[in-house]
């Protein structure tokens, strides 16, 4: 019988998530077992081959590339899963959310007090163009389950992952999305 397809991205996220997944130790051994990896930065494999069973989104949107990403993921995607706060809330690339984009930009290559006189912003056709602000996942796409933590736990994601993959619906006991 054919495997479960798994697929992952990291969006506008750190891969602290992505790093998270690997610290399932030797459970790898079992996921290895259980799934066949597609489209993954773990495999290097940037385009899908077809419908896959669940994808795991690290990362909000910051730009048009993220979007487009996520969309694709959602079209290939039965199940899609929305892995830690970047997903799920923006997380830390949306404190620039709390001022506007121009005012972010001038502060990063302009004003900021590490830059030096002369600054340019960056203005390059080759740069995916930032939106006007930092979205989570589910306000571009629909999101079925979602995994929360900065980043969700090994544990955490194991469970979730292992539960979709096998056919069950996740259902983590309370001290797996308990942060203190
Ligand atoms: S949720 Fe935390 S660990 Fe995951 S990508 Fe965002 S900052 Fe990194």
């Amino acid at each position: 019988m054919a495997k479960p397809k798994l697929a992952t991205c990291s969006l506008a996220g750190c891969f602290g998530c992505h790093m998270s997944l690997l610290d399932i130790d030797e459970r790898i051994i079992e996921l290895v077992d259980l799934v066949d990896l597609d489209r993954s930065p773990l495999d290097d494999k940037k385009r899908f081959d077809g419908m896959v069973d669940v994808g795991l989104v690290e990362g909000g949107c910051a730009n048009e590339h993220n979007v487009h990403v996520l969309r694709d993921f959602r079209a290939h995607c039965r199940t899609l899963v929305a892995v830690g706060a970047c997903a799920i809330t923006g997380g830390v690339p949306a404190m620039r959310n709390l001022v506007g984009l121009r005012e972010c930009l001038e502060e990063a290559y302009l004003k900021g007090p590490t830059v030096e006189a002369g600054g340019l912003i960056p203005n390059d056709e080759d740069l995916p163009l930032l939106l006007d602000r930092v979205y989570p996942a589910h306000e571009i796409v629909k999101i079925d389950y979602f995994l929360p933590g900065c980043p969700p736990s090994a544990d955490t994601i194991w469970a979730g992952l292992r539960a979709l993959l096998t056919g069950h619906q996740p259902a983590l006991p309370y001290k797996l999305f308990k942060y203190e």
